[in-house]
């Protein structure tokens, strides 16, 4: 017999059985950035030009992977705003409300096949501005977002058809606020179906990641869309805050935290202006005994790591029946020893940058609440980047229902375990938060998915996988969720008044 048979690895990690960093070293394999450009400084997109801030006030952008400044954009005031509203306003009564549907179907398409066209820059850009692993911006963010256009071109001219027996009309110029975990995902969500239902729109990005925003202007530009059809203006909460109160918008779509949510929606209070909320999240992943536990290990840690957490719907609890609790935890705890957590722009890097020092504090904030609230914590031994914002993907175990935790949104890479014995003990575990935008279950029984599934108080409920996209399906929140949905079929009412 041969000496050499011995295949086990020896253990040196003191978390782990497994030594993985010898089996897991991958040589740095960076996207390049020859290809992108990135301005000095972006200008106000309105009517179709590139136009100065009326105060003449810039604030910058950093790349959270290395902290440093990235670029400038302008910020909008009132009075910018005011004339972003009176481009949509004269677009919207004249030029695009001429355009026949199909007209206006055929610019979603090309906005479609340009974005596709130069998606590897978009892609890179993302990742630049936001943080997000290049693998996760050039396979998912920026495909959806063409998949998004392409989806509601085909709407643009069938209209009639989405609501048998009645009469849409377009709603008029939207205001539009979004996020900065998919920025450009966000902003083709909000785009795509206005347009395809002939509404005008101005458009605010967040301000830590605008730059795709602005390049998509540029492509709006190049695509010869009509001016003032669509409209983008960079600025902080305040300019959001603009586009809220501005007399002449008739409807606001909004993205983002539920407290700047319940602003909104007390601003809009009394008024006749129409609105969608998507808000925060704490969606509940459920694994039972008899899930497939391996591709539950492999889901949960999509569900929660592979975009930093930073997904409106991650799954940012486990809940996990007793039975398996510890054979789950213990893979989990192996497999999250070979995640890559580093340089965002790496084909290897699995978890990106936190987006911004803000949001860093954020979720150190809550790891040192977790532990003063008595949460034992595990965190990978992989090494992190000096600079930039890192957080190793993190577990918090021994911890209750109603730990801050638990019920708070924390917006990062940090799972909590809970157990259960009962489908019952499940789901009112599932449903206790005060949010209710996504949840999953693990098991091998359909019936089982069915039963749990309408049981769980969410807008989603994915069934042996997690945080799974497409254009033609609803999303959207139970609760402090949100108000609304976005996507598919439904995602065009909130765009149409019906006759
Ligand atoms: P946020 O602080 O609420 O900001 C969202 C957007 O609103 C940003 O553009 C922000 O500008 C702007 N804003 C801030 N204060 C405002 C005000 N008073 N009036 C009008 N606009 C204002 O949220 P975030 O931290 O950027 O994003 C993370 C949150 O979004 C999370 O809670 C996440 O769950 C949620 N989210 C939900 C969904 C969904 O579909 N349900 C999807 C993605 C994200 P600044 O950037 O300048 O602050
Ligand atoms: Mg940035």
């Amino acid at each position: 017999m041969s000496e050499t048979t011995e295949t086990t690895y020896k253990p040196t990690s003191p978390n782990s059985k497994l030594d993985f960093a010898s089996v897991w070293e991958y040589d740095p394999a960076p996207e390049s950035t020859d290809h992108v450009e990135v301005k000095e400084k972006y200008e106000l997109f309105i009517d179709g030009k590139f136009v100065k801030p009326s105060k003449g006030r810039y604030f910058s952008t950093t790349n959270p992977a290395t902290g440093k400044k990235l670029t400038e954009f302008a910020e909008a005031t009132q009075k910018d705003i005011d004339k972003a509203v009176k481009s949509a306003r004269k677009a919207f009564e004249g030029e695009w409300s001429e355009l026949a549907p199909k007209t206006r179907g055929k610019y979603l398409f090309r906005i479609a096949r340009m974005l596709q066209e130069r998606a590897r820059e978009f892609a890179v850009l993302e990742s630049m501005d936001g943080g997000k692993p290049i693998r996760e911006s050039r396979d998912v963010d920026i495909p959806l977002v063409a998949a998004h256009f392409f989806y509601y071109a085909g709407w643009a001219d069938k209209l009639e058809y989405a609501f048998p027996g009645k009469t849409p009309e377009p709603i008029g110029v939207c205001g539009q606020i979004i996020p900065w975990n998919f920025p450009l995902l966000m902003l083709a969500w909000k785009i795509a179906p206005a347009l395809a239902c002939g509404n005008t729109v101005v458009l605010k990005p967040a301000e830590t990641t605008s730059l795709t925003a602005m390049k998509f202007a540029e492509l709006v530009k190049d695509a010869g869309v009509p001016d003032g059809v669509i409209n983008i203006v960079t600025g902080a909460g305040q300019t959001g805050a603009e586009i809220v109160n501005h007399k002449d918008i008739d409807k606001i779509a909004f993205t983002g935290s539920t407290r700047v949510g319940k602003i909104i929606q007390q601003s809009l209070a009394g008024t006749d202006k129409r609105y969608s909320l998507e808000l925060g999240g704490k969606g509940a992943m459920i694994i039972f005994e008899d899930a497939p536990i391996d591709q539950a290990v492999e889901g949960i840690i999509n569900a929660i790591f592979f975009n930093q957490g930073h997904v409106c719907c991650a799954g940012s609890r486990l809940i996990v029946q007793e039975s398996v609790a510890d054979k789950v935890v213990q893979k989990l705890k192996d497999r999250m020893q070979t995640l890559v957590v580093g340089d965002p722009l790496d084909k290897n890097t699995d978890v990106g940058a936190i987006n911004s020092e803000n949001q860093f504090n954020t979720v150190n904030k809550y790891l040192e609440i977790g532990i003063n609230e008595g949460a034992d914590i595990y965190q990978c031994d992989c090494e992190l980047p000096a600079d930039g914002y890192f957080i190793r993907p993190t577990l918090l175990t021994n911890v209750s229902q109603s730990n801050r935790v638990v019920q708070e949104e924390i917006f990062g890479p940090v799972l909590t375990i809970q157990t259960f014995r009962t489908a019952d003990e499940a789901i009112t575990k599932a449903n206790n938060t005060p949010y209710g935008l996504a949840n999953g279950v693990w098991t091998d029984k359909g019936s089982k998915i069915f039963k749990i599934g309408s049981k769980l108080r969410s807008g989603v409920v994915w069934a042996n996988t997690y945080n799974k996209f497409d254009p033609t399906s609803p999303f959207g929140g139970y609760k402090e969720s949100g108000v609304g949905r976005e996507g598919g079929l439904q995602g065009l009412s909130a765009y149409v008044n019906l006759k």
